[in-house]
């Protein structure tokens, strides 16, 4: 830990209604030498609402190397600074990576100040299964790309967590439906913490066809939420699966029957291979 240096604490601030910042994170920027903002006019807002008048200096994703490097020295020279972005939780699909990184690289004490992030905001009401999840961020603008992202995903277990731009999320959608399947459940959590708070679930493809008739609904900032693929290692075998491998054993060997039906239904082999013995047994 360099000696006499300055703490950098890493500042979570509203998504939407600015109630919601924590005591400790307003104690924090009222105390600090300097804050390092995404967009000082857009943080000023906040501040100014709670009477801080802490100096500011601008770090985002065009100065954050330059930025980083004047921020460390005065971290180096015993300076206290806070770092935080527009909304939610900075280096979340925002600013901060060079500058926290640095900090750590040199020795400097990083202290996180918890507080509201979309993706944690969304999962909590999704109702989707949130002991496992996967934080994809916003995919590629480009159609080709986003659904070569999407392919990459599309065998994924775990809930998908993305953000989205208004500009995007109907392409997005609609994207999501062709690559994971329409009927693949969804979750859209538009606006949150703010007036026009909006969470509705259903099949990606009815989701899609919801937004397009409904041009209100695209506006706004978007977290989508996607159930994760059926886990076919730990799924139990469904009776489709079941009867493909009883088709199959009265006409072949075990062994092919079971490489067959893994073929067929996606099941692993070796689990098909012990259900077939467990059927030839019964027999
Ligand atoms: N650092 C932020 C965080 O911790 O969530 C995320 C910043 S990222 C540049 C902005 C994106 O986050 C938006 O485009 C949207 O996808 C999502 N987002 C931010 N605030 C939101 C809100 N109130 N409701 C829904 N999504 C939001």
């Amino acid at each position: 830990m360099a000696k006499h240096a300055g703490v950098l604490y890493v500042v979570a601030t509203p998504i939407g209604n600015l109630r919601d910042i924590s005591t400790r994170a307003l104690d924090t920027l009222r105390r600090v030498a300097r804050i390092a903002a995404e967009d000082t006019r857009h943080s000023k807002k906040l501040l100014s609402h709670y009477g801080i008048g802490t100096p500011m200096t601008a770090l985002h994703e065009h100065n954050e190397a330059e930025q980083s490097a004047m921020l460390l020295k005065l971290l180096e020279s015993g300076d206290d600074l806070a770092l935080i972005s527009d909304a939610g939780t900075p280096l979340i699909s925002d600013p901060g990576y060079f500058l926290v990184h640095a900090a750590r690289a040199a020795g400097v004490r990083v202290v996180p100040v918890p507080g509201p992030s979309a993706c944690i905001t969304a999962l909590s009401a999704s109702g989707l299964p949130s002991d496992r999840f996967v934080f994809e961020g916003f995919l590629p603008p480009r159609q080709s790309a986003r659904r070569q992202r999407l392919e990459a995903l599309r065998g994924e277990s775990r809930t998908l967590v993305f953000y989205e731009s208004p500009h995007r999320i109907v392409d997005s959608l609609d994207d999501m439906a062709g690559v994971f399947g329409a009927d693949r459940l969804a979750v859209v959590a538009r606006e949150l913490s703010k007036v026009y708070e909006t969470i509705e679930d259903g099949a990606l493809g009815a989701l899609a066809d919801w937004l397009i008739q409904d041009t209100n609904q695209q506006k706004g900032e978007f977290v989508i939420l996607v159930h994760g693929a059926p886990d076919r290692n730990r799924a139990a075998m469904d009776v489709q699966d079941l009867q493909v491998l009883q088709v199959l054993l009265q006409e072949l060997p075990l062994k092919q029957a079971a490489a067959l039906a893994a073929k067929i239904t996606g099941v692993p082999k070796n689990r098909l291979y012990e259900r077939g013995l467990e059927v030839k047994k019964s027999l």
